[in-house]
């Protein structure tokens, strides 16, 4: 499989207005875009080639507000560009790789996104993006 690059660094977050106003007053950066997505409020930064999500949950058992219970505030997950998330899903099952995600799903920008197993990549939820506007995919 062909990993590009890290699309986005996933940062969980309990107040997403008082992240923002961290990294754009005080980095500098800027809010490129903000959407809802089941459940959570995410607000994407680019930095140079990489984006900054961050992500607050809008329900109290919501997947990003346990995390933050059990762990804390911080990085959630990196996410890697690929070419094809299906095929590399397939390439992965074979290697014997726990995954979340089974198949591709829709993520923020209705881009194709699937979740790799934190078990299976060293502690760190690792998810996989295309980039491609359009898809054929079911
Ligand atoms: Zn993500």
């Amino acid at each position: 499989m062909e990993t590009k690059k890290i699309e986005h660094i996933g940062i969980a977050v309990s107040d997403l207005e008082s992240a923002k106003n961290f990294y754009t007053k005080a980095l500098g950066l800027k809010v490129r875009h903000e959407e809802s997505l089941e459940g959570m409020r995410i607000a994407f930064i680019p930095v140079g080639n990489v984006n900054l999500e961050l992500i607050q949950s809008t329900t109290e058992d919501g997947v990003i507000a346990k995390f933050i219970a059990k762990r804390g505030e911080g990085v959630h997950h990196i996410a890697y560009e690929v070419e094809d998330v299906s095929s590399a899903l397939e390439e992965l099952k074979d290697q014997g790789v726990k995954l979340v995600d089974e198949a591709p799903r829709m993520g923020a920008h209705g881009k194709e996104v699937a979740f790799v197993h934190p078990k299976s990549s060293y502690g760190v939820l690792t998810e996989l993006v295309c980039n491609k506007t359009t898809t054929q995919k079911g």
